[in-house]
């Protein structure tokens, strides 16, 4: 993550990027835009190959192909995040557009975000800049305030004004992912992966016990409205 934060301070976010992608026209237009926006790249045409190259050196990022001979891009997905070497390297998902109504499908493997194909190359680093962007200011120790609101990751304590809210150590992680990845909705399957961890036995509906009790924990202080209900998808936390 070092070289990536000296890369934001320097203004221009630079990092090197792994395209996996089966079809060469498109590997190679990605390749010359990442290049004249300064980040370098590598390139795959499988999953196999895609291997090879991070067991050699690790990219900042993956450009992931969906439709991809032999393991699917979707299946990689799951695979990286499986793996606790590549678990953390942020992944944008390529998809065709008609793949759309399984966009959700395609988070719920952990990719970051995605992008549908024919995309303009002003979309395509918009997302790239904002996943490298949120990744390199993912400090997990650092205080976080927000809307009134303060979360110390060191001693699990929440605190609004002078007042310490008390929580336990499931809804301080929660809530910790939810400010972390404002403005997004997140499935319960994604919470769980995000914040109980993959190998984990939970149902799904424990999500929603644990977001009710967030919210009654933050009620007296007004904060349980930044957690919504997004009917049929999930939940998302936004202070707007
Ligand atoms: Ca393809």
């Amino acid at each position: 993550m070092r070289g990536m934060q000296e890369a934001v301070n320097e203004g221009k976010m630079k990092g090197k990027i792994l395209i996996v992608e089966d079809e060469p026209p498109i590997r190679e237009m990605l390749g010359y835009t990442l290049v004249k926006e300064g980040f370098a790249f590598e390139e795959a045409a499988d999953a196999e190959e895609a291997r090879a190259l991070i067991t050699r050196s690790r990219p900042d990022l993956i450009l992931l192909d969906w439709m991809l001979p032999g393991m699917s891009g979707i299946d990689y997905a799951r695979r990286l995040r499986a793996d606790a070497e590549t678990r953390d390297i942020p992944i944008i998902i390529l998809t065709a557009r008609g793949e759309e109504a399984d966009k959700v499908r395609g988070l719920d493997t952990g990719a970051d975000d995605y992008i549908t194909k024919p995309f303009s190359t002003k979309e395509l680093l918009a997302r790239l800049r904002a996943v490298l962007r949120r990744y390199a200011s993912e400090d997990q120790t650092a205080v976080i305030k927000i809307g009134g609101l303060e979360l110390d990751p060191q001693t699990y304590r929440v605190s609004a004004g002078d007042d310490v809210i008390n929580i336990s150590p499931t809804e301080f992680k929660l809530l910790h992912f939810f400010i972390t990845h404002p403005e997004r909705v997140y499935s319960r399957t994604q919470l769980l992966d995000h914040v109980w961890g993959q190998n984990v036995y939970v149902e799904e509906r424990t999500v929603d016990v644990h977001i009710r009790r967030l919210r009654k924990t933050l009620e007296p202080y007004s904060f349980d409205k930044f957690i919504q209900t997004v009917r049929s998808v999930g939940y998302r936390f936004s202070t707007r």
